[in-house]
């Protein structure tokens, strides 16, 4: 029941967004409209053609974000990025069980895609014009915001503006967005770098820092996790369209990835006036 709803939100929020062109002038690629199982028909010689042809996928995501990707006791992980990359790897004719997992901390997305260590990358990975230097995005599908997060007895941090003068120490991950964005708000010797954000929220659970900033989604995860613990602390303060990292200029694989997504979003059970709601509440 979890997964199904997890497919639902994640279709749903990729509905929000207008996907946005590949670039390259590629023809538009059919997605083939296969699911698991079914032998999609792709031209020769692209990804496509490859992974369907091998039924079998490399994933990266992040293992140790809720509502995410975080790793299970099964050694695979679970949330609504591992639910965007089981919809594209259907739309391959690849099965859950023939998707492979590879963990990619922020920092090595870029590498991993570079070093064909995997297929794609699903790991709240926000489009950017320097990444697009060396990969290309699918998407957008789906925008979250950079936020911070404290203690639940805070009362000092109001927003990145009370951050500085406070002397607040905030945490971050190397090689993401959000710890290039808080140097306009702090001095570099305030900031402590992790390679990934569950070790920020361990140190402030342990004092060692007072804030940890990133997407408001992630860690509104850890929150979730707190036993009430921690809390956001003031708005959101950019926007972070996620993407589907790929390999640089696959203009047709990329629009392969929005026609599925756009199919999946239209495959999406929409409630019928009338019907009955469901039998258990969303949580
Ligand atoms: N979306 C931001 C980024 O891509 C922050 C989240 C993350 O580090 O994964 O850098």
């Amino acid at each position: 029941m979890r997964f199904r709803r997890l497919t639902v939100t994640a279709v749903s929020a990729v509905a929000a967004l207008t996907l946005a062109a590949c670039g390259g002038g590629g023809e538009s690629t059919p997605a083939g409209g296969a699911d698991a199982g079914a032998a999609p028909a792709f031209p020769e010689g692209s990804t496509m053609a490859t992974l369907a042809g091998q039924g079998s996928i490399t994933i990266g995501t992040k293992f140790d974000q809720p509502g995410f990707g975080l790793q299970g006791l099964d050694g695979k992980p679970a949330g609504f990025d591992v639910e965007i990359g089981k919809i594209i790897a259907s739309k391959l004719g690849i099965a859950e069980d023939s998707i492979e997992w590879v963990e990619t901390p922020s920092a090595t997305r870029e590498e991993v895609i570079e070093q064909d260590r995997v297929d794609m990358v699903v790991a709240t990975y926000t489009i950017n014009d320097t990444r697009k230097e060396r990969v290309t995005f699918a998407g957008p599908y789906y925008e979250a915001g950079q936020a911070l997060m404290v203690r639940s007895d805070d009362t000092t941090v109001t927003g990145p503006d009370s951050l500085r003068a406070a002397g607040t120490r905030v945490c971050s991950v190397s090689g993401s967005t959000p710890s290039q964005e808080i140097l306009k708000y702090i001095d570099q010797s305030q900031l402590t770098l992790f390679d990934v954000y569950s070790k920020c929220a361990d140190a402030l659970r342990t004092n060692q820092v007072d804030a940890v900033t990133t997407d408001n989604v992630i860690l509104l995860g850890f929150i979730a996790d707190s036993e009430g613990g921690f809390k956001l602390a003031g708005d959101t303060f950019t926007q972070e369209p996620y993407g589907i990292g790929i390999t640089k200029g696959d203009v047709a694989f990329c629009e392969f990835i929005n026609q599925s997504l756009q199919e999946a979003q239209s495959d999406a059970p929409t409630p019928r006036p009338g019907s009955r709601p469901p039998a258990r509440s969303p949580r």
